[in-house]
């Protein structure tokens, strides 16, 4: 399955925010906070073109998501078909990832290792396992951590976390069964990524 690989924290310096690719470090040790600077030999930031600026949000909500360019395309024209506004369409697609979703029900400390529980088959979909990261929720679907993962020295640790954490509000979470419940799809103002639609839709529509 492709995947983003190589130095996570250079794609933040590239996009110059915060994509919280790293879990608990983008927290407390961030490298963009020591380093703002973009990668490369002298790191210099250059008056973009609007094409640029198109391309780099584009790039940037790629990231963000952990999607492949050919996904992402596909995801575009869904959105594009669907009924209501395209940027919106798209960023809901993006959100209903089941990795975004196990990331979003606090199951994980970053999307990169969300994707990586639901790849070695730790999440049952309305009780079947699904191992697919980008299997898009449903209202009414159910996610939870399968009976045997859950004594996972990785879902422990979670657990203490999940004490304190709150869901958006389109997803419910019980704690204490693991397990999350998608009430509604999001509207965009839920929908909390550093990223600006209507650009990529300009650079789509070219
Ligand atoms: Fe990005 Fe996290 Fe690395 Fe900071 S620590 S640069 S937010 S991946």
């Amino acid at each position: 399955m492709a995947r983003i690989t190589g130095p996570v924290c250079r794609l933040c310096r590239r996009e110059g925010e915060k994509l919280y690719l790293k879990g608990e470090k983008c927290y407390t040790k961030c490298t963009l906070e020591r380093r703002p600077n973009p990668p490369g030999v002298h790191g210099r930031v250059r008056r973009m073109s609007e094409y640029g600026l198109q391309l780099r949000e584009k790039q940037k909500a790629k990231r963000f998501y952990g999607v492949l360019e050919r996904q992402f395309k596909n995801y575009f024209e869904r959105a594009a078909k669907a009924r209501g506004a395209t940027g919106t369409m798209l960023m809901t697609f993006l959100e209903r990832r089941l990795d975004n979703v196990v990331y979003r029900l606090g199951f994980a400390s970053s999307r990169r290792e969300a994707r990586q529980l639901v790849v070695h088959g730790h999440f049952l979909v309305n009780s079947k396992k699904v191992d697919r990261p980008s299997y898009l929720v449903n209202p009414g679907d159910v996610i939870e951590v399968r009976e045997k993962s859950r004594n996972l020295a990785k879902f422990k640790a979670r657990a203490e976390a999940l004490a304190d954490y709150r869901p958006p509000a389109w997803l419910q979470l019980d704690e204490s069964k693991f397990k999350g419940t998608v009430l509604r799809l999001p509207t965009r103002e839920e929908i909390d990524a550093p990223v600006n639609e209507r650009l990529i839709v300009e650079l789509y529509s070219k």
